[in-house]
């Protein structure tokens, strides 16, 4: 496997740019808008779908809270959403 060293997403978060797609169920946001829901408004939840293209993340838990990678478009992980 290609290692990925896109931050285009990191980049996309860092800037507070509205989501294209719903990170949790993959949902294309510029066609419907799924209702919140309370784990993922407290940033609980772990990405499983990347918010710029849709695609399946490979997402992994960790003690301290979680990372999410897209082949295209980068690593991300619940630390850049604490600060
Ligand atoms: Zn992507």
């Amino acid at each position: 496997m290609r290692p990925v060293t896109s931050t285009e997403l990191r980049d996309f978060i860092f800037k507070g740019k509205p989501f294209l797609f719903d990170p949790y169920r993959g949902v294309d946001l510029t066609q419907e808008k799924p209702a919140p829901f309370k784990a993922a408004e407290l940033g609980l939840e772990p990405f499983r779908y990347c918010p710029l293209c849709g695609r399946r993340m490979v997402t992994q838990v960790v003690p301290t809270g979680w990372t999410a990678i897209c082949s295209r478009h980068g690593k991300i992980s619940s630390y850049y959403f604490e600060h």
